[in-house]
């Protein structure tokens, strides 16, 4: 499959959701079939699902030393993009919320694009998948990359919601890229007593009232868009794209990492 480069640094500048403390980060060219790889306080790993500390509301990738969290939604949009020889710097414990979507990374990495070397796409010999009574995600062999994410909040503006994404024939700007994150206010409440949101802003995400939602929706179907978007970020720590078809009820980092893991050794029990 085709893959892109970087043709130079890209930087993007703003709060972390859950400190709420000001961070960087630059994105810089890597060499021809290097990967990707974050460093943060002189520490540096590789972006794949090993690295992955934490599941919690977010992805924390991280060495043991120093660790970074929220970094779904712009591998997201590095996925979008094909980008996977990248070197990714970052000052501060997390990568910048932004407006709570993927679409201010995807638009900044749009123009500094170049096409790089072809890429090894991973492909299934099984099905394989994850999950517990209230969540699954299942991976099925195919020759097309397909996700597609339903979700069910019973009594709650949300309801049940379906959102697919295919990578070669959609837009991702159009179709992911938008959706914000969310919370269910009870959950904010929480949060803030917990000391943690504390960067949360209504700029940045989308709080789910008893009777409507905070903001008027950016997309139908905003929230699974949204949880589609972090799926497609999550299984960049893949380190390749993927040929599969991807089927998420009710998941989230935990399940997606763990399928991205499942998927990983896979791979590597068939290639020894
Ligand atoms: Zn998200």
């Amino acid at each position: 499959m085709n893959a892109n480069r970087l043709t130079q640094e890209v930087h993007f500048e703003g709060v972390g959701v859950h400190r709420g403390e000001k961070c960087l980060v630059s994105l810089a060219p890597g060499p021809a079939g290097s990967g990707c790889w974050m460093q943060r306080d002189g520490q540096r790993w590789r972006c794949l699902a090993d690295s992955v500390v934490e599941v919690e509301r977010c992805t924390v990738l991280g060495n043991g030393q120093t660790s970074v969290s929220t970094v779904e939604h712009l591998f997201a949009a590095l996925s979008s993009v094909a980008v996977y020889d990248c070197e990714i710097s970052v000052k501060g414990s997390e990568i910048p919320i932004m407006d709570g979507s993927a679409l201010p990374f995807v638009q900044g990495l749009k123009p500094f694009l170049e096409p790089g070397p072809a890429i090894e796409p991973l492909r299934l010999s099984q099905p394989l998948w994850v999950g517990n009574e209230q969540s699954q995600v299942l991976a099925l062999p195919s020759p097309v990359c397909r996700f597609h994410y339903a979700l069910y909040y019973p009594k709650t503006p949300i309801g049940y919601q379906e959102a697919s994404y295919e990578p070669l024939s959609d837009s991702f700007e159009q179709k992911l890229a938008p959706a914000r994150t969310f919370a269910l206010e009870r959950e904010v409440e929480w949060l803030r007593a917990q000391g943690l949101a504390r960067g949360g802003s209504l700029n940045n995400a989308l709080v789910v009232l008893a009777d409507g939602f905070s903001s008027p929706l950016r997309l139908e179907q905003e929230m699974a868009r949204h949880k589609c978007l972090d799926l497609v970020g999550d299984l960049y720590l893949l380190g390749r794209p993927l040929l599969a078809q991807v089927f998420a009820v009710k998941a989230g980092h935990r399940w997606h990492v763990e399928l991205a893991r499942k998927m990983l050794r896979e791979l590597a029990e068939n290639a020894g």
